[in-house]
């Protein structure tokens, strides 16, 4: 029941009625011994999967959204608490 328009997160597409997207969400998790260790789980479009964040129009972007996950040195996305900015 969602009304807003749905655009993918890399290119910006808006999506059509047959295309075939992706929805696909940073899971990285923050390992003490080992520090971070990057991962992304990637489903087809699935309306029940609400949790996944990113909303990707293609194969292409969704590779571009691994590889900015598995390649980004700084920080994920920031739509983290951010309550975390000490840098170094
Ligand atoms: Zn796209």
């Amino acid at each position: 029941m969602i009304s807003e328009k749905i655009t993918c997160d890399i290119c910006k597409a808006e999506r059509g009625i047959d295309n075939h997207w992706f929805l696909a969400d940073d899971t990285s998790t923050d390992n003490p011994s080992e520090g971070k260790i990057k991962a992304v789980e990637v489903v087809e479009w699935n309306l029940n999967y609400t949790q996944y964040h990113a909303q990707l129009c293609s194969i292409e972007c969704t590779g571009k959204f691994i590889s900015k996950i598995f390649f980004s040195k700084e920080s994920r996305d920031a739509n983290s608490e951010g309550s975390n900015l000490s840098s170094k």
